[in-house]
């Protein structure tokens, strides 16, 4: 059974009436990728490059993270290898980074927002990840984007690193999808960006009005929330118009009950935690797409979370 398993975890996923879904894995270390391999992950669809910039003094330079970033993509092989660019703000401390207290750090310099104040550090950044692998292999991505003035910045940076390097290739640059702005713009979004990837701890946070961090309001933020899953449906009509790939890096591709309505939202790719990809791909084979919108329908006319989770769960069990 567990060899069957395996054998499976490692084939591509396709709902019964056959839409490739990609499954792809989060990392955040190097010792991570090959279980991620083994688990069945197609490639890896979030590195959560902070790992390299949280408890030192100093900011890792350029060959050091290319070091990391070329560990992360050899070990990978030929699979897609999707670097977000750094998401740290006031909540992380950083000697190197002296940032102003902020009385609401998940609202204040964060993201995005911090890579194009600190320009330097992004240049590096940028440089690090374009000469760490093939083209081919490696994307870009950007968190906490809330609308097109911030990619198009970006991009400028992106395009000047590239020609620096002598690289005439196009590289991948997308966005994450983690304030409603950006989910309300996703078409607008996808008229430029390569791929929009919904990240909805933040997303959730942002549209329920209630810190992820605080216990007290933590327990009752559901990513899947009606409201939550509307915004997700804005980005797969956004992505469709505009011939994008859509998809979910956030914790809600790894929960076993929303795979399926994720799917007829509209997202073709799904990076979880590298357990929860076994699990995934057989929810994934078990269901049809066409099913798999009706389904979301309902989700979306949910009138909570509650109600949407006892939905999914007549399908899945
Ligand atoms: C998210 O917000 O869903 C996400 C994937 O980013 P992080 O959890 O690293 O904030
Ligand atoms: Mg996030």
């Amino acid at each position: 059974r567990r060899a069957r398993d395996l054998a499976a975890a490692g084939a591509p996923a396709e709902t019964a009436d056959g839409t490739r879904i990609k499954v792809f894995a989060n990392l955040g270390a190097v010792a991570e990728v090959a279980g991620a391999v083994a688990a069945g992950a197609e490639g890896c669809g979030l590195l959560r490059t902070e790992f390299l910039f949280l408890k030192r003094a100093t900011a890792p330079d350029e060959a050091e993270q290319r070091d990391i970033y070329r560990r992360i993509a050899t070990a990978l092989g030929d699979r897609p290898l999707i670097v977000r660019t750094l998401d740290i703000g006031g909540d992380k401390p950083v000697p190197y980074l002296p940032m102003p207290a902020e009385e609401n750090p998940a609202l204040g310099v964060r993201g995005v927002r911090l890579s194009l104040a600190r320009p330097d550090l992004m240049r590096t950044q940028l440089r690090a990840i374009l000469s760490a692998m093939p083209t081919a292999q490696c994307h870009i991505m950007l968190p906490m984007v809330v609308d097109l003035a911030e990619l198009r910045a970006v991009r400028v940076l992106l395009d000047e690193a590239r020609a620096a390097l002598g690289i005439a290739a196009p590289v991948p640059l997308g966005v994450m999808i983690e304030t409603p702005a950006a989910a309300m713009l996703a078409d607008q979004l996808a008229s430029e960006a390569d791929f929009l990837s919904v990240g909805t701890n933040d997303l959730t946070q942002y549209a329920l009005a209630s810190d992820r961090g605080n216990a007290g309001v933590s327990a009752k933020l559901d990513a899947l929330h009606p409201a939550v899953l509307r915004l997700i449906r804005e980005v797969g009509r956004g992505a469709k118009a505009h011939g994008r790939w859509a998809g979910v890096c956030g914790g809600l591709a790894s929960d076993p009950l929303a795979g399926p309505i994720l799917i007829g939202l509209g997202m073709t790719e799904l990076s979880a935690t590298p357990a929860a990809i076994p699990a995934l791909k057989a929810a994934i084979r078990g269901v049809a797409a066409a099913d798999c919108v009706a389904l979301a329908d309902r989700a979306c006319a949910a009138a909570s979370a509650d109600e949407v989770r006892a939905i999914a769960s007549e399908v899945t069990s």
